[in-house]
């Protein structure tokens, strides 16, 4: 009967459960807002992404975690640990796994879905064949290069609390985005593996996060580089400059001059590369980048 107390009462419930849920949802939204206040990066489990995985124990020591054999970065958000996993652009999607070891060594292993995601394919032209088709003797300096920059990519350094939001290293277009599909001259080569900023020569290239300088170098195809650590697997790189103004070991602080946009190496035109890597994974550095700095993207 309308309008009896009972069937008002039932309304009355049937309304607040709605405003309830509403309220849930907010709380939701809301919980979100400071997961990002409080610095973690943007969580995409996709190839080239990261996924965030809140690990069951509070307790000190910091667990170790650990993917396809790499450690990984944890951290303390909200009272509890949370593992902050790379997932590197060659990874199958699929259902995945991470080990933690607490401190007292109790091993647990969580699971974790990767997605597929499907990135744009790209064609460049070059006109220095060389840079295409290396001979024998560039052929066996991109081996030394390759024997260092890799190992400035699997340094790991212990940290509290590593920076998880970098502002933008440079001001300039983005001009080419991460995980492109690459063509050189028609030839298939290895994914972008990070970010292109179009500026002018001599643009300067600043720390998007404070870290330490852990390498520097002239590579073949990356041209004069930077490698920044930034704590627990987070490594940052910075090529093509025409000029490096730091030297290794040197502790930088966010918007502090590393360098200055170039077209050494491998390039089309000036531009800065910036690869992020995260337990030996390199991830799109949009990731990383606070609100502020994505909003300011042109
Ligand atoms: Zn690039």
């Amino acid at each position: 009967m309308q309008g009896s107390p009972a069937a008002h009462s039932i309304a009355w419930w049937k309304k607040s459960m709605k405003i309830n849920a509403g309220i849930f949802v907010l709380w939701l939204a809301l919980t979100a807002g400071t997961a990002s206040a409080q610095n973690l990066p943007r969580a995409d489990s996709v190839p080239g992404g990261i996924t965030v995985i809140p690990l069951v124990t509070a307790q000190e020591p910091m667990p170790r975690a650990y993917f396809a054999d790499q450690r990984v970065m944890v951290v303390r958000q909200g009272g509890f640990w949370r593992a902050v996993v790379g997932l590197p652009l060659s990874l199958t999607p699929g259902r995945h796994r991470l080990t933690v070891v607490d401190g007292t060594n109790n091993e647990r292993t969580y699971y974790f879905t990767v997605r597929a995601k499907k990135y744009a394919v790209q064609h460049l032209t070059l006109r220095n064949k060389r840079l295409v088709d290396p001979t024998a003797e560039d052929l066996r300096r991109i081996e030394r290069d390759k024997t260092a920059i890799w190992a400035a990519f699997a340094t790991w350094t212990e940290s509290d609390s590593p920076p998880l939001r970098f502002h933008m290293p440079a001001q300039g277009r983005l001009s080419s985005g991460f995980g492109l599909k690459r063509f050189f001259n028609n030839q298939p080569r290895r994914p972008h593996s990070g970010i292109d900023i179009a500026a002018p020569i001599g643009t300067p290239v600043t720390a998007p996060a404070p870290g330490t300088v852990i390498e520097t170098g002239d590579y073949f195809f990356n041209g004069n580089s930077v490698f920044i650590d930034h704590g627990q697997g987070l490594i940052s790189m910075y090529n093509h400059l025409k000029k490096v103004t730091v030297t290794r070991g040197m502790q930088v602080n966010r918007g502090q001059k590393i360098g200055e946009i170039g077209m050494t190496g491998r390039v089309t035109g000036p531009h800065l590369h910036w690869t992020i890597s995260l337990n030996d994974s390199r991830v799109d550095p949009l990731l990383f980048l606070s609100d502020e700095s994505l909003a300011q993207m042109k």
